[in-house]
This record gives C-alpha cells, structure tokens and sequence, in this order.
C-alpha cells in the first residue's frame, strides 16, 4: 500500500487529485492546511506528499523545513507562482520535485512514480542487512533468525541498528550511548547500561550471537 498524502487548499484540486491516484491504486489522503498537514504526516508516516507552496496556517517552504527535520519522505512541491526562486527554495529545503499550477495530472501521476522509483532504489540499499542466519529488516523494525521473529525491545533494535551501520567498525560504549539513549530523559543512565543492553542482545540473538563482538576496554562491533 502506497500512501499519498496531499496538503493543498484547493478543494476543487484535491478532488481532482483523490480520483487520479486512487485511479492508479494509491492510498489518498489529504490535509487543506499546513498544520493539519504536518499532523496528518507524523500520524500516516506517507510514502510520498504532495505540497502546495501557498497554504493557510503554515506555508509549503515551513512545512518542508519541519517535515525535513524528521524524514526522508519524498516530496513533490506545487507552485502557483511562475516564479523561480520559489521552486529553487523549494528544491533546497529538500523538495524531491516541483509543478507549477496549472499542471497535468498524467505530469504529476508520472512525476509520483519517478521519485517514488528514486526513493526505494534509494532505499532498498540499506534497509536490510543478512549475518549468517539472521536477518534485518531496518524499515520494518523487523529480526529474524533462521526465519523466526525475534522479539527486540524498541532499545536491543536500535544498538543493533547502529552497530550494523557502523559496517565492523567498534563504536565505543560512550557512542553507543549516545546514539542510542537519550541522555536529557534519563540522565541516570551510564555505560553499564550499554552493557546490560549488549548482553540481552545477544541471549536473543542465540546461535548468531558471536558476531556481536566485545573489544576490550574499548566497545563493541558486528562482525
Ligand atoms: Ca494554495
């Protein structure tokens, strides 16, 4: 399921919008502000969003600064205005693509299947990582070994996460804890924590436990 968010003002285009991607099998959601906007994405985390720059409560350019701030979602701009430095803001901010108003619907539909295309070639990269009989899947926060689900805690996930991204470099416990924790919420926490965490980790992990190696007096790495 392909999940499209729209947040443009215009009734009259989203209406037009909501038929023509539903006609091509996405899943349709639209906001007609920039607040609503912005909650409807953190709420339906959507795999692309379609922005108009004009939009009441909080404008296309703030809105792709704060959805920037926590996401990668590809984003497709659309502008009233002929101008140019808008659609060059736009594409700084972090706009995958832009229109300009009035467009073509089959221009956008092939638009939304291009950067689309981008993201997940983009992403299909990094997202899942093999070690003898376990497997990673980072985007679906899933671990399986030998093709059972092992249960992480939100915690046990997130220093596998980095340690599989540092790709065999030993991180320290001082940057795990630091990547991993938040120290402003719970300032009692210190490295013995890592440590405890490490050893969870790896009683879950069973027969692949080994590749999570501790190098002495300095951290821990996956080999
Ligand atoms: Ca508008």
């Amino acid at each position: 399921m392909t999940k499209i968010l729209v947040i443009e003002d215009e009734k009259e285009i989203v209406r037009l919008l909501k038929y023509n991607l539903e006609k091509e099998g996405y899943t349709f959601f639209a906001a007609y502000n920039g607040e609503e906007g912005h909650a409807l994405f953190k709420k339906l985390k959507p795999n692309l969003i379609i922005l108009d720059l004009m939009l009441p409560k909080m404008n296309g350019i703030e809105l792709c600064k704060l959805i920037r701030k926590e996401s990668k979602v590809p984003i497709i701009m659309l502008t009233a205005k002929k101008d140019e430095t808008d659609r060059v803001l736009g594409l700084e901010l972090g706009a995958d693509d832009y229109l300009t108003k009035p467009f073509s619907v089959k221009e956008l539909v092939a638009r939304i299947k291009s950067v689309l295309r981008r993201s997940q070639d983009q992403g299909s990269e990094i997202e899942s990582f093999q070690i003898g009989e376990l497997e990673i899947d980072l985007e679906r926060y899933e671990v399986t070994l030998r093709n059972k689900p092992v249960n992480l805690s939100s915690k046990e996930f997130s220093l596998l996460k980095v340690l599989l991204e540092a790709k065999g470099r030993v991180l320290t416990r001082e940057q795990l804890l630091e990547k991993v924790w938040d120290f402003e919420q719970a300032p009692e926490i210190d490295t013995r924590t890592v440590d405890q965490h490490v050893a969870r980790l790896r009683a879950k992990l069973g027969s692949e436990s080994n590749h999570l190696v501790t190098v002495k007096n300095v951290g821990y790495k996956i080999s």
